[in-house]
């Protein structure tokens, strides 16, 4: 693979499936070799495997990033296999929807510490690399929920708003270490996730022409849109952006 980010090391979390998948393939295509994360360990493998088979660089690590000592073992595998790790992608997450009145604390507990704990988790164990290399770019996947409020997902909207605000205070605190810290809040993206939440019913009635309708853009957003966006922040050309809320949503929110 010939790209911007040959010779940089990867981790995309979440990257067996959907958008972290998509981010995992674009930064392989770009040159960077790229830790497939997952708590899936065959759907990550899977992943690696075609990324592989296109001529890229690329290790499953299965992981859970709510757990710290899964995800230094993680990092540790990752390094071995390719060297310090600057590029990272949080893209686990877990959704829900609840009434309000009938999230219990469990629950509750349970999403943010996957995407909002999980997040800190990840920067944290991967930043003293970016550190030492005086260059770093991370990413982190939240929600356009969490800029316009989502019924029945307060749980999962709050760890979303945590996400956009923890970026903001860590690329504050890393820029002058040469780390950019972004946020990407998706809408609308066409994954497997999405997908189980229209079977549950999480769209109330709601089809899927009917929310390409309330779409500026008139379509369904799909993972490759999110990674092309990924690419660009990752990128030696996005030095001067850090701090900021990326959105990639056809429009929805602004
Ligand atoms: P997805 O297809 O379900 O992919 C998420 C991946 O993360 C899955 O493979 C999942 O594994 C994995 N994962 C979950 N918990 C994990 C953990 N603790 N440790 C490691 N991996 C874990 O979902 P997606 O739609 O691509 O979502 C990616 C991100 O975008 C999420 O943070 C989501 O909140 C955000 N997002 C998506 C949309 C959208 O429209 N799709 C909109 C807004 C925000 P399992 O399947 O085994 O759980």
């Amino acid at each position: 693979m010939a790209g911007n980010q040959v010779g940089k090391v990867a981790i995309v979390t979440g990257a067996a499936s959907g958008i972290g998948r998509a981010c995992a393939t674009r930064l392989a295509q770009d040159g960077a070799a790229v830790a497939v994360l997952d708590l899936n360990e065959g759907d990550a493998k899977t992943v690696a495997d075609e990324i592989q088979a296109a001529g890229g660089a690329a290790l499953a690590v299965a992981a859970d990033v709510a757990d710290p000592e899964s995800v230094a073992r993680a990092l540790a595998a990752t390094r071995d296999r390719f060297g310090p790790v600057t590029i990272l992608v949080n893209s686990a997450g877990k959704t829900g929807t609840k009434r309000f009145l009938d999230i219990t604390l469990e629950q509750w507990t349970s999403v943010l510490t996957v995407n909002l704990t999980g997040t800190f988790l990840c920067c944290q164990a991967v930043v003293p690399d970016m550190v030492e290399a005086g260059w770093g770019r991370i990413v982190n996947i939240s929600s356009s929920s969490a800029q316009g409020g989502q019924a029945l997902m307060s749980h999962y909207v709050a760890s979303k708003g945590g996400v956009i605000a923890f970026t903001k205070a860590l690329a504050l605190e890393l820029g002058p270490a040469g780390i950019t810290v972004n946020t990407i809040p998706p809408g609308f993206v066409d994954t497997p996730m999405l997908r189980r939440d229209e079977a549950r019913g999480r769209w109330g009635p709601n089809t899927a022409d009917d929310l390409i309708a309330r779409t500026p853009v008139r379509r369904m957003g799909l993972p490759e849109d999110i990674a092309a966006a990924c690419s660009f922040l990752t990128s030696e050309e996005a030095s001067y952006i850090t701090g900021q809320v990326f959105g990639v949503n056809g429009g929805r929110n602004t």
